[in-house]
């Protein structure tokens, strides 16, 4: 298992069992990596054939893949860093997600199931 580091402050601690990778870019300042969902999307479903994308999160605005919206309902995330964990409930849950895969140059995390 995974040990997640520990949240400040307590509340629904709703453990995921997402299998968590995170795909780091070591670069030169002047190089940098893709930040396009869309490349990501493709460089982690390359990575771990056969899986394939069920979502994503991006960290910098807390737009993400919702089914909710989707289906023309309210999406019930939100937004913020406690979003994200609510969102992953929703991969495992709704989306039979099982990888986590985030790619800290980029603050995306792209799911696949
Ligand atoms: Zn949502």
């Amino acid at each position: 298992m995974t040990s997640p580091a520990p949240k400040s402050g307590s509340g629904t601690n709703h453990r995921s069992l997402l299998a968590r990778i995170e795909v780091k870019l070591e670069t030169p300042r002047e190089y940098r990596g893709s930040e396009i969902i869309g490349d990501l999307r493709g460089v982690a479903e390359t990575l771990f054939y056969p899986f394939k994308f069920v979502g994503f999160w991006d960290g910098h605005t807390g737009n993400h893949l919702c089914p909710m919206k989707e289906a023309g309902k309210d999406c019930p995330h939100g937004e913020d860093a406690a979003a994200k964990s609510a969102y992953a409930v929703t991969i495992e849950d709704e989306l039979a997600g099982e990888l986590e895969v985030v790619f800290p140059h980029a603050d995306l995390t792209v799911y696949l199931g």
